[in-house]
């Protein structure tokens, strides 16, 4: 039974059914049956989700909520959340297929942390003031410099993280005080529906989050095109970003951007290889390699590529593929029957450049469940940096191993690519891991591991992999604006 079983548009603090009365199906992957169906908004729902909010930010009660007052709401809904994790976490798991372990282990934990550190940080609200003495009269004059909130930030959310992704938006939005307009992908719109559950359950003042669900190119444009949102906050493909940041261009709308990847994973010969081959594991297999962090392209020495291969493709061939509500599951089914699609498409396209299959390149059906799901094996392929699998984001368990000879080859091969989210380097030499580090045009770099997250450090990309982070204290400027407030000169007493 699914943990949310009737779901609605959440706007202006009430819920409500989409203005055409239609309804959409919300698909489980591992059984390809409905879990329930979900208002489907349209254009019109979103204008009335924007103009809550906006209603809400101009109002200013909510900007201006006491500091301890926001402090505790938030802390309010983390304590919320933790009380009902394993809802959270099943919502994810029916939703999108992500193994229950992970779901409980990781999303639903961060969850409740990002609602903490950005509800600590509300607690002290940063301000500024300074003396000055311009030209022409150089007279004494002091400048209050005081951070406000943007206004209305519209969050368009993807299937992979949905609600970690809404959460890395929402928090800082609210500890900043903006009102906020979410949509989730079109797939996986329920964990969203439980979190507005549980903004209702803590108080929240009316208008501070509305929720729209349905299409995602209606809405979204919808979004991106109203007069009334400030800002977006768009995590998604590097296609459809670039589709969002050309039309904000009218409204002259704030954006950031976490964008796809494409990342390298390196493995030098000295690294300990029973850690480099688990963590090279983790690295394009979590998650089922949908993951924008995915280290999709693992880069090894070649004087160790006959024993990282060997060791590879014994460990994916291991990995537990089934039920993801299964606790023992590694890898679930792919989140939607197109994710399949294109996965299939890409080993094909692997396959015709000439890449060399090692393990996997086909889909599996886990007995227990019927011969239902959208399941496929982890796939390794020897191949060249210059192949689409090795170029273009597959957003699959799909990875293309590379060989090199030396550092400087390494850093070639790991930069030469349109993307710079994320990077790693298997290495027992903290020198050369660092100076690698340094020179990966990319993000984050994990060193001796890959994949971790923390709500206190930035996260985002470089080149075509977005702008702006997300995470930590830094994001807090991309949700608010700053003001300097002159006073008067002072009189100087004789
Ligand atoms: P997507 O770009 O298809 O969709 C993202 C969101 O945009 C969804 O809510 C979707 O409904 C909406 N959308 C679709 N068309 C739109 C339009 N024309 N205007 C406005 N919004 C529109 O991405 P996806 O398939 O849901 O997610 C996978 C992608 O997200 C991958 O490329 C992945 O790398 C990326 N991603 C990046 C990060 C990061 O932090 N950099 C994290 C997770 C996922």
């Amino acid at each position: 039974m699914s943990p949310v079983e009737y779901c609605q548009l959440y706007i202006d603090g009430e819920w409500r059914e989409a203005a055409s009365g239609d309804r959409m199906e919300t698909i489980d992957p591992t059984t390809e049956a409905a879990i329930t169906t979900i208002a489907k908004g349209s254009e019109d729902d979103a204008a009335a989700a924007v103009e809550a909010a906006r209603r809400c930010a101009d109002s200013k009660d909510w900007a201006r909520m006491p500091a301890t007052e926001r402090h505790g709401l938030m802390m309010t809904i983390a304590d919320i959340i933790e009380r009902h994790a394993d809802e959270f976490a099943r919502c994810e798991t029916l939703d999108m297929g992500k193994p229950i372990q992970f779901a409980r282990s990781i999303d639903a934990v961060l969850l409740a942390e990002l609602f903490r550190f950005y509800g600590a940080l509300a607690a002290d609200p940063e301000g500024a003031a300074r003396s000055v003495a311009p030209p022409p009269d150089h007279a004494l004059r002091q400048v209050m410099t005081v951070r406000e909130p943007v206004g209305v930030v519209a969050a368009i959310t993807p299937f992979n993280f949905p609600l970690l992704l809404a959460a890395s938006k929402i928090a800082p939005a609210m500890a900043t005080g903006n009102a906020i307009v979410h949509k989730p992908a079109s797939a996986t719109p329920l964990s969203a529906v439980r979190l507005a559950m549980a903004f209702e359950e803590a108080g929240l003042p009316r208008g501070v989050y509305n929720l729209v669900t349905g299409p995602g190119a209606e809405l979204g444009n919808a979004l991106v095109e109203h007069e009334g949102v400030d800002k977006i906050a768009f995590t998604g493909s590097t296609g459809v970003g670039k589709g969002i940041i050309a039309k904000s261009a009218d409204t002259v709308k704030k954006v950031t951007m976490e964008l796809g990847g494409k990342s390298a994973h390196i493995v030098f010969a000295d690294a300990d290889m029973e850690s480099a081959v688990q963590n090279a594991v983790f690295g394009i297999f979590y998650n089922k390699g949908e993951i924008c962090t995915a280290g999709s392209r693992l880069l090894v020495e070649r004087r160790a590529l006959d024993e990282v291969l060997s060791a590879l493709t014994a460990a994916a061939e291991a990995l537990v593929i089934g039920d993801p509500l299964d606790p023992e599951t590694f890898l679930g089914p792919l989140a939607s029957e197109s994710q399949l699609k294109k996965v299939e498409s890409y080993v094909k396209s692997g396959l015709d450049a000439g890449a060399d299959l090692r393990c996997g390149g086909e889909r599996t059906e886990p007995a227990s469940l019927d011969g239902k799901g959208w399941f496929y094996k982890p796939t390794i392929f020897l191949g060249t940096n210059d192949m689409a699998i090795a170029r273009e984001e597959i957003f699959g368990p799909v990875l293309t191993v590379i060989p090199f000879d030396d550092e400087a080859d390494a850093i070639r091969i790991a930069n030469d690519t349109e993307f710079g989210l994320a990077s790693g380097v298997q290495t027992s030499d903290m020198a050369k891991a660092l100076r690698v580090a340094n020179a990966l045009e990319a993000g984050v770099c994990w060193i001796n591991s890959y994949n971790y997250f923390d709500v206190s450090v930035p996260f985002g990309g470089y080149k075509r992999s977005g702008f702006g982070r997300e995470c930590g204290r830094a994001t807090l400027e991309a949700y608010t604006q700053m003001k300097s407030i002159w006073l008067p000169a002072i009189e100087e007493t004789r």
